[in-house]
């Protein structure tokens, strides 16, 4: 095990030029499902990133994309290894409210309006609501006009979006975002994806997106994290080095189908068979 990842996470600021970023070393994750029964979900998992840029994790179904999250977000620990955020452990930045969370089945309170809905999180941080910049983030989403909407009454993009506002809404340092536009269809995502690359580059975080859609990690991304079958580790990192700002006319580019060739090659093998059973 490495000494330097400790000695990092014993001061609190980041101890090099930009930050430290995402640091997953040694990660392991066995869940016990009964009966003396386990599931290796991930294994020695290493996984670094820059403070402020942006990673998408791509893989198999069921190859541990999730349980990195959930450890990053604290709600599972490792088995082995360890698991930082600009020196922070997780159970660190959930108490700073460092974290801004959004997955695909985060489900909003149905008795709550769009506006209280995200004010809940100021609730539960015990911080003073910050009126002004909920209504900033509410118009940043595209979603003014509708602050007293309850989400019976939203369409499944538009309740997405008051998910992304309520993630952003604590200014955090680190964004995790597993599949939130997964049950969407596809004219809704990739505008969500635009709108998400807006608000990220307005208000850059270090951010970690879970997502099947091969094109939407390039095109969001700084880096692509390529992940093998269960039990998980990161095959391959893509550098995605098309240049910012992102702009859609970009997918058309060949530059952008190499980058897409190569990550579909890393997932399914150059047969289009894909490498998991799982
Ligand atoms: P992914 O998000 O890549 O589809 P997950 O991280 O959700 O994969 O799951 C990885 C593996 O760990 C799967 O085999 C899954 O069944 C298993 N797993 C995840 N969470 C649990 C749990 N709480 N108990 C038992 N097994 C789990
Ligand atoms: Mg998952």
């Amino acid at each position: 095990m490495t000494t330097d990842i400790t000695s990092d996470a014993g001061t609190s600021s980041p101890s090099r030029a930009g930050g430290t970023g995402i640091r997953i070393d040694g990660l392991s994750k066995t869940f016990h499902t009964g009966r003396g029964k386990t599931v290796t979900a991930l294994q020695d998992t290493h996984l670094h990133t820059d403070k402020g840029s942006f990673l998408a994790l791509l893989g198999p179904s069921g190859c541990g994309k999730s349980t990195i999250l959930r450890i990053l977000a604290d709600l599972e620990h490792p088995t082995t290894g360890e698991v930082f955020v600009d020196g922070k452990t997780p159970a660190q930045l959930r108490r700073d409210s460092e974290l801004g969370i959004a997955f695909q089945d985060h489900a909003l309170l149905p008795w709550r309006s769009v506006l209280t809905n995200i004010r809940l999180v100021f609730e539960i941080a015990g911080r003073r609501p910050d009126k002004a910049y909920i209504d900033e983030l509410i118009q940043l989403v595209g979603l003014t006009g509708f602050e007293k909407a309850k989400p019976a009454q939203l369409s499944g993009g538009m309740r997405q979006r008051v998910s992304i506002a309520r993630a952003l809404a604590l200014k955090p340092s680190v964004l995790l975002l597993d599949e939130p536009f997964g049950a969407l269809d596809d004219m809704t995502r990739q505008n969500l994806n635009l709108e998400l690359l807006r608000i990220w580059t307005e208000k850059p975080a270090t951010t970690l997106l879970v997502t099947h859609g091969i094109s939407e990690a390039i095109f969001l991304s700084d880096r692509v994290a390529v992940m093998s079958p269960r039990p998980g580790r990161i095959k391959k990192i893509i550098e995605v080095d098309l240049p910012r700002p992102r702009t859609p006319d970009m997918m058309r580019t060949p530059e952008f189908h190499a980058l897409v060739d190569r990550a579909s090659e890393l997932l399914f093998g150059s047969d289009g068979r894909a490498a998991a059973e799982a």
